[in-house]
């Protein structure tokens, strides 16, 4: 009798569901525990809210910033120096109603695509079995299902997808309702008056830009020199400097130590503890309340809400991944190789339990590339230098293959163009003011090895650059495809001209 490879996978998300959607085609008998529901914090916390609710900013931002300009005329019989500098308002009950009923109604697609496919999905928590791995060389999953009662699940290979939460400070300790992580901001009703967002990385950035779009008068707290750290060092200028010009109150070099809950009606400390009594929104019966940021250097910073975005630790603990023989980092991550390998031989790890790349395309890779190991597929292994990510902030942030730091640090050699948006006719017409597109090629070939697009809708433009850089392309080629006038793309086709240009005249020299 054919023996079917018997796969269980721990974990829903993307990296969970996309490894057992390859599986199932490839033959295999799948089951995938998941405790929340699949498409995982990706589709129900993470990704598809924020987005949701940022596609709403999006709106705002983009006729705020632009209808004045544009010529539209908004009938408001407001003199206009009585007028709010705002001319449309938002009811973020009615956008966190339509966040949820979008995630829950992808949730359950996923499913079923899930399900269509033949793999078996258990609700409950996973962990490997105390057994570590059979005679056989299977693997013993026990899940805990809600009932109170465990199943035990044999494999030939476990896939451990677990995903992260967010990070809690013991001195600001989320409550819900003022002091929030990213996962509990679709069950306010009403907007934050005034929101201290804790955080400048690409979460905290993102929800500043959004929350600010949507009206509330935000406090960016950033520990750092600047915002997003992490990103293209003039990307990273151009966003805050448009911040800044939007009213947002940006606080560098600044570390929160402590969030506290006051009530002004008592002046008593409603406290920062989980679970603390219901205070209602702004308005509300215990409206009064307000958050206090107290800084390292002894500075109070007042908001009505605070939005804790300080990272994220790894759902990996009481797994029994360890004493299966699987090595954690000492954040906890899973160690992995590139075909996603852990250290236990049959137990594979995906997404962002093993801290790679903290992307759901990312974890949906890492995922299928262990389905195709595991499966004895033809496999390739993680590539991340083709990776292409954004920040969905307004302007949009987009980047793909090396970046700024790779060449100053000497990873790669490269040349660089940048070329505002200022000059491309589309963004002229559209009154698009910010931006720019960047480019990085091999000084004598010309290829090109990454880029940067900061603009509205950066995530769609950077695919010509992404297909480049997988594609080895050199500047040559990306400019002598057309490109459609006026389009914000031609500044792409530009960059790469200019490189050329510059490319010969270095050759000439
Ligand atoms: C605010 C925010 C916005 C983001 N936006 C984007 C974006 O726009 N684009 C992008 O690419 N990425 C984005 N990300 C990152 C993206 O969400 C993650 O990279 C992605 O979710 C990782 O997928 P995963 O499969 O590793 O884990 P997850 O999506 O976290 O799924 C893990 C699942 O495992 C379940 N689980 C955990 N432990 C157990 C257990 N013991 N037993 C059973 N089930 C368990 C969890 O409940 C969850 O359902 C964002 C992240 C955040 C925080």
């Amino acid at each position: 009798m054919e023996h079917v490879t018997r796969i269980v996978i721990i974990g829903g998300g993307p990296g969970g569901y996309e490894a057992a959607l390859v599986a199932a085609q490839l033959g295999a008998e799948v089951t995938v525990v998941d405790r929340d529901g699949l498409g995982g914090s990706a589709v129900l916390t993470d990704c598809v809210p924020s987005k949701t609710l940022i596609a709403t900013a999006e709106v705002m931002t983009t006729f705020d910033s632009s209808y004045e300009e544009l010529g539209i005329i908004v009938a408001d019989d407001t003199p206009p120096l009585e007028r709010a500098a705002r001319v449309v308002g938002v009811d973020l009950g009615k956008v966190n109603r339509r966040v949820k009923r979008l995630a829950i109604a992808q949730s359950h697609d996923i499913t079923q695509a899930v399900t269509r496919a033949g793999v078996t999905v258990l609700r409950g928590k996973g962990r490997l079995g105390a057994d570590g791995q059979g005679v056989d060389g299977s693997r013993e999953v026990l899940v805990d299902r809600e009932d109170g009662s465990t199943e035990t699940l044999r494999a030939d290979a476990v896939l451990i997808a677990t995903g992260v939460r967010p990070r809690e400070l013991p001195d600001a300790l989320p409550d819900g309702e003022r002091i929030l992580t990213w996962t509990q901001v679709y069950d306010l009703e009403e907007l934050p008056r005034e929101l201290v967002v804790v955080g400048s990385g690409v979460t905290g950035a993102e929800f500043a830009g959004a929350y600010q779009a949507l009206g509330s008068k935000v406090t960016l707290v950033s520990s750092r020199d600047r915002v997003l750290p992490g990103e293209d060092p003039d990307a990273a200028e151009v966003l805050e400097e448009v911040f800044r010009r939007r009213g947002m109150n940006v606080m560098s070099r600044s570390r929160a130590e402590t969030v506290k809950r006051v009530s002004t009606r008592t002046g008593a400390t409603a406290g920062a503890t989980a679970g603390s009594p219901a205070g209602g929104g702004a308005g509300e019966e215990g409206g009064d309340d307000h958050v206090e940021v107290t800084l390292a250097d002894g500075r109070v910073i007042t908001g009505t809400h605070c939005l804790m975005a300080v990272g994220s630790i790894p759902n990996t603990a009481d797994m029994g991944l360890e004493q299966a023989g699987v090595t954690l980092n000492d954040w906890g991550q899973i160690k992995v190789d590139r075909v996603s390998r852990t250290t236990a031989p049959g137990v594979y790890a995906a997404g962002d339990c093993t801290g790679v790349f903290m992307l759901a395309s990312v974890a949906a890779m890492q995922g299928r590339i262990a389905m195709y190991h595991a499966l004895g597929d033809a496999v390739q292994p993680l590539n991340l230098k083709t990776v292409a990510s954004n920040v969905f902030t307004d302007p949009e942030i987009a980047t793909v293959g090396y970046t700024a730091a790779d060449v100053a640090c000497g990873k790669m050699d490269a040349v660089e163009i940048k070329l505002p948006l200022r000059g491309n006719p589309r963004a002229k017409m559209q009154g698009i003011r910010d931006g720019f597109v960047k480019l990085f090629c091999r000084p004598g070939t010309g290829i090109v090895v990454g880029g940067v697009v900061v603009s509205p809708r950066a995530s769609e433009l950077i695919h010509s650059i992404s297909l480049a850089v997988d594609n080895n392309l050199t500047v040559e080629q990306v400019a002598s495809a057309f490109t459609v006038y006026p389009s914000l793309s031609g500044s792409t086709a530009e960059a790469a001209r200019q490189l050329h240009i510059r490319k010969r005249e270095d050759a000439d020299s």
